[in-house]
């Protein structure tokens, strides 16, 4: 009898760990159709302006990935990414918002002049690709672009490898043209490591910094120190996460000139930024 319970145990077990893994490789399956799909299939590009903390005037917009699935409803990137991440299907799914997010700049600049740099988040694993730089290059042609239209973030949390293949892929990047961001710079093992070696325009501070900010004396500190390293360093600096009028003045106050957050901005649709950017050239700021 103990050898049975063992076994439906085991069974049980078994079963719900295997129910998971399905359900894995069922969205990882959906997903890579999607991206071979013309219409997308429920994925979609959302923009999150980025402003000028000052007059909130609109200096730019990270796009960042919405996936409405046909049944589970909206599924957020946390999750996909993860999924992504986990095989090579996020090279082929970072470079379909790549090319979406080129044919957005050519849609637009037909209609407006000097629109405002897209910056697109690229995995770690990108970076191993032998023919990132090319197929960057050979897309941006493709849609009429300059490389300056874009700029690319990624994620210090990500484990950017520091071989010299990896650096040299950087910094051809960054010759070519396209602004190089560290995203969430701060929370990784070797933020200070990274900032010595990899060739960057911009660094991104993580929004647990800013979270802090108004409460946690030691967090003010940190970040009023790490602003003035990144100025002295010429790298321009983006505060993530804002989201009350105090953390916006505050940063205002130490010197930080740039921000993305709920407070200024949610990530909008396409066609809203869209919106939002013409108005606002026709307001004249
Ligand atoms: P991220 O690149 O650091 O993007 C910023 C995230 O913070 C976004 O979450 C954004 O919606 C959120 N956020 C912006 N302002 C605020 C705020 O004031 N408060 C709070 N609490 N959150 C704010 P989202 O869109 O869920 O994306 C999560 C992460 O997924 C991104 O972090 C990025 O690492 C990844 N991701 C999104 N799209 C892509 C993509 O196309 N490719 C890759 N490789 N990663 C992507
Ligand atoms: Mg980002
Ligand atoms: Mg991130
Ligand atoms: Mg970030």
């Amino acid at each position: 009898a103990a050898k049975q319970a063992g076994r439906d145990s085991y069974r049980f077990y078994d079963e719900a760990l295997s129910n998971e893994l399905r359900q894995r490789m069922m969205l990882e399956q959906q997903l890579r159709l999607a991206i071979q799909h013309e219409t997308g299939l429920g994925l979609e590009l959302y923009l999150q302006p980025k402003v000028n903390i000052i007059d909130r005037a609109l200096v730019g917009a990270e796009v960042l990935l919405r996936w409405q699935h046909p049944e589970k409803g909206m599924i957020s990137p946390g999750e996909f990414i993860p999924l992504a991440e986990e095989s090579r299907l996020i090279v082929a799914l970072d470079r379909w918002v790549f090319s979406q997010s080129c044919a957005l700049l050519q849609q637009w600049q037909t209609l407006l002049p000097g629109l405002p740099r897209l910056s697109v988040n690229l995995s770690a694993r990108q970076l191993q690709e032998p023919d990132l730089v090319d197929w960057c290059l050979h897309t941006i042609a493709l849609y009429g672009l300059e490389a300056q239209q874009l700029e690319l973030e990624v994620t210090e949390t990500a484990f950017i490898n520091l071989a010299d293949d990896v650096l040299r892929q950087l910094a051809s990047l960054r010759a070519a043209g396209f602004s190089l961001a560290l995203d969430d710079f701060g929370t990784g093992y070797s933020s200070l490591t990274y900032l010595r070696r990899l060739p960057l325009d911009v660094v991104k501070i993580d929004r647990s910094f800013v979270a802090d900010l108004c409460t946690d004396a030691r967090a003010a500190t940190l970040l009023k120190g790490m602003i003035q390293l990144l100025s002295e360093l010429e790298f321009g600096v983006v505060a993530e996460g804002i989201e009350t009028d105090e953390q916006a003045r505050l940063l205002q106050g130490i010197g930080c000139k740039t921000g993305q957050g709920f407070l200024f901005y949610r990530p909008m649709p396409a066609s809203e930024f869209m919106q939002l950017y013409g108005k606002s050239c026709s307001a004249g700021n």
